[in-house]
């Protein structure tokens, strides 16, 4: 979940247009350029990897909340 083939949506502040990365990419890169706008991006590697670090945790603590139906156990 959430690992290095997966993508991550980056909002570009110019149009609000979401460009789709791969994460491995994000973790090498801190430009890129937006899909609709052409804006280019940057952003600090240190504040990606924290966020994605987060990101996983909040799926992992979401995970522990889901119980199997009943008559599924
Ligand atoms: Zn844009």
């Amino acid at each position: 979940m959430l690992d290095d083939n997966d993508d991550w949506p980056v909002g570009c502040p110019r149009c609000g247009q979401r460009t789709l990365k791969r994460i491995a990419w994000l973790k090498a890169n801190t430009q890129l350029s937006c899909d609709n706008c052409g804006a280019t991006l940057w952003y600090h590697q240190d504040t990606f990897l924290r966020e994605l670090d987060q990101a996983q945790r909040a799926i992992k603590d979401f995970s522990r909340t889901v119980r199997l139906k009943k008559q599924e156990l």
